[in-house]
């Protein structure tokens, strides 16, 4: 799963792009669950995340490390496939 830094800015424009609705707005900036956070495995190639954030504050969530098998399979039973 990916982590949103503390400096993020609330631009709002991750939020949306996520496909997974992973992203929610937290107690003072967006956030993300792990839970639901596939790296955009199975949707896209690249984090759409990322690919919006204007300040580049999503990084690799160290306590959340998945290889990309772990997070297809997330994928799989997010959507009950
Ligand atoms: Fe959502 Fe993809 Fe970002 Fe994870 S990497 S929070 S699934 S947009
Ligand atoms: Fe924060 Fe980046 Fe999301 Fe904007 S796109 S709300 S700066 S994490």
């Amino acid at each position: 799963a990916l982590l949103i830094e503390q400096d993020c800015i609330n631009c709002d424009m991750c939020e949306p792009a996520c496909p997974n609705e992973a992203i929610y707005y937290g107690e003072s900036i967006y956030e993300i669950d792990p839970d639901k956070c596939t790296e955009c495995v199975g949707h896209y190639d690249d984090p759409q995340c990322i690919d919006v954030c204007p300040i580049d504050c999503i990084i690799t969530d160290t306590a959340h490390k998945e290889s990309p098998q772990e997070l297809l399979k997330k994928f799989k039973t997010l959507y009950h496939l």
